[in-house]
């Protein structure tokens, strides 16, 4: 590849731990060329673009109008513990509730010391009301408690802080219609069954430093497909696989976004403007120990859809 080539990087789709996702293909707006669209109706539901939308509406029609918000910032533990909250949300129709807890204040959302028996008294055991629960506020949770959200069979997606350090067992036990979940870097460990019986379950980002208790993604049909097809034994060694190319793409973005700023703000011919940006990321420390690591992660693997910027960026380093 020629050094005037100019990166092509719009095609590398990156997971996304934004709160603002489509709700059709789970792309968060840091990933996206333009600022999510608004369903005109509900005024809740976001789309990349109009073929997002047209792919989600089969779905969406049935609920668009129904759909209610409901932010928490208020006395949120008593509401949490009290069962108040859970009340609520019973109360209304399957996946119509879009749910914000914001309390900067609360580590942990449930017990982690429930009994299996008494995972009714979960907090939000079997809230089929539940179609989207962002999380983003608890900045200071650590940990979801034993069965927190068991059986809340409507829920698409979850938005969870990066305080978070452990999810404890059946946290998210038969969540069927959960389709993806970005797991912060921060999450150290994941309970026993975490997501057994999340059938619809594609894509989780799935950090380094998670370790694994048992059958944490038992029942999980469509990912054990996925890791399946992709030649791995579990389901594991495929998310890990995957957490390195992840890992990769945001770090080609990083260096990409560096260098083309380099370019930029060098005079010159087009030769000299690249030279001049060249010349920069040696002496440049964050940018140096970005390009080792890189370096490092690259023996490991090549990670698909990278190989082509990887040769590019090698070119400067
Ligand atoms: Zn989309
Ligand atoms: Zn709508």
């Amino acid at each position: 590849m020629s050094k005037n080539a100019t990166p092509n990087i719009s095609s590398l789709s990156l997971a996304s731990t934004e709160s603002h996702c489509c709700w059709y293909c789970g792309r968060g707006e840091n990933a996206l060329p333009t600022k999510l669209q608004k369903c005109t109706r509900c005024g809740l539901a976001v789309y990349c673009n109009r073929e997002c939308q047209r792919g989600d509406w089969k779905l969406h029609k049935v609920k668009c109008k129904r759909l209610t918000e409901i932010i928490v910032d208020t006395d949120v533990k008593n509401r949490l513990r009290s069962g108040a909250l859970k009340r609520r949300l019973l109360t209304l129709s399957e996946g119509t509730v879009i749910l914000s807890i914001r309390d900067p204040d609360i580590t942990t959302i449930g017990d982690m010391n429930l009994a299996y028996e008494r995972l009714p008294e979960a907090p939000f055991f079997k809230c089929k009301s539940l179609l989207h629960v962002d999380l983003k506020g608890c900045t200071k949770l650590t940990s979801v408690g034993d069965g927190a959200f068991c059986g809340c069979s409507s829920m698409t997606s979850v938005v969870l802080p990066d305080s978070l350090t452990q999810l404890s067992n059946n946290a998210f036990f038969r969540c069927s219609s959960l389709v993806s979940v970005v797991l912060p870097d921060s999450l150290t460990q994941l309970g026993n069954w975490v997501f057994n019986g999340c059938t619809s379950l594609t894509s989780v980002v799935m950090p380094d430093s998670a370790e694994l208790g048992d059958e944490v993604f038992f029942y999980c049909d469509a990912l054990l497909q996925k890791a399946a097809l992709a030649g791995f034994d579990s389901v594991e060694l495929y998310l890990r696989d995957r957490y390195i190319s992840i890992t990769l793409r945001k770090l080609v973005l990083r260096l990409l976004r560096k260098y083309n700023q380099a370019v930029n703000n060098a005079d010159g011919t087009e030769v000299d403007k690249h030279a001049t940006a060249l010349a920069l990321f040696p002496a440049h420390n964050s940018g140096s120990l970005e390009v080792g690591l890189f370096l490092q992660k690259m023996n490991v693997s090549g990670g698909d859809g990278v190989i082509g910027l990887v040769g590019y960026i090698l070119e400067f380093v």
